[in-house]
């Protein structure tokens, strides 16, 4: 499987998950001592593997494997993957851990939030504890001729973390910074989307001036103002979801809104709207702000 991408010792693989093209990638850091970055979901953990052998890596070298959070887009092969990378340790947000120690309510829970598409994500294995190291805000973690340094990014979900390849200044912002494709962003923030937390992690990311930005969904950008672009974006939409809320409207009335709005949400609503994986991203998006607006007025948050 050829790499869709590669930007200094990072390789960009498209899952090609359900067939579909550019919806989640993962990624291989081909530095001295290797390491994967996300893992997508566990039925795709085989791919990973194979990716490793075309890339020349033994599997016993692979030293860490980086996961952003929990969503099973992110790490739901994290378990299989595991125990075929014998010397390699998971590292992931603190409030990861148990989800990841014991995935049972995780699969329950995304099967409730994503139906079929959890299933052909497939169910997610345990990760054993002792393989599981919890990243602090920038940590330093030693790659040969290269650093990861791992930056809590709170706000598309509690457990959120991101990683930062120093040298190379390629970041890995997980879902802490939208949905990238055709050179347009936008926001996603599924329930229980908090504001204040996204635009801490943003600012967070933005001071370590990335170079390139690794986007899970999908691949390599040149940072030029994505990053600025997405904080604005995040405060425009929670500013339209505030204002259909007081009018008593819901996720309908929202995304009409926002394709007044805003022209990327028009266009990457459009040319993803067949994409199983994307659209249902939309759709959480769209029901984490009404969320998210609700509890604003009501002073729950
Ligand atoms: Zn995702």
């Amino acid at each position: 499987m050829p790499p869709c991408g590669v930007k200094g010792k990072v390789h960009c693989f498209d899952s090609e998950i359900f067939g579909e093209r550019g919806s989640i990638s993962f990624y291989i850091v081909k530095t001295e001592k290797p390491s994967i970055v996300e893992t997508g979901p566990a039925t795709i953990a085989d791919r990973i593997l194979k990716s490793l052998k075309d890339l020349e890596i033994d599997r016993g070298d692979v030293k860490y494997i980086f996961i952003t959070h929990i969503h099973l887009d992110h790490s739901g092969g994290v378990g299989k993957l595991t125990k075929f990378l014998p010397n390699a340790k998971v590292v992931c947000h603190p409030k990861a851990t148990k989800h990841l120690i014991n995935p049972a309510k995780l699969w329950e829970a995304s099967k409730s939030a994503l139906g079929g598409v959890a299933e052909g994500y497939g169910e997610p294995e345990p990760v054993d504890e002792g393989l599981i190291v919890p990243a602090s805000n920038l940590q330093k973690f030693d790659l040969g001729n290269d650093t990861m340094l791992s930056v809590l990014t709170p706000g598309h979900a509690p457990h959120h973390v991101s990683f930062f390849l120093e040298k190379d200044k390629i970041l890995f912002p997980g879902d802490s910074a939208g949905v990238y494709g055709f050179g347009k962003v936008v926001p996603t923030t599924p329930p229980p989307f908090r504001l204040e937390d996204a635009i801490h992690s943003l600012d967070r990311m933005t001071e370590l001036k990335p170079e390139f930005i690794a986007y899970t969904h999908f691949g390599f950008a040149e940072n030029h103002d994505l990053l600025e672009k997405l904080r604005s974006k995040l405060i425009k939409w929670s500013e339209i979801a505030l204002a259909v809320v007081e009018k008593g409207g819901e996720t309908s009335e929202l995304h009409s809104e926002l394709m007044k709005a805003d022209e990327d949400y028009q266009d990457l609503y459009e040319v993803t709207k067949d994409s199983v994986i994307i659209s249902g991203f939309h759709q959480l998006t769209l029901a984490g702000l009404i969320d998210y607006a609700r509890a604003k007025l009501q002073n729950k948050i």
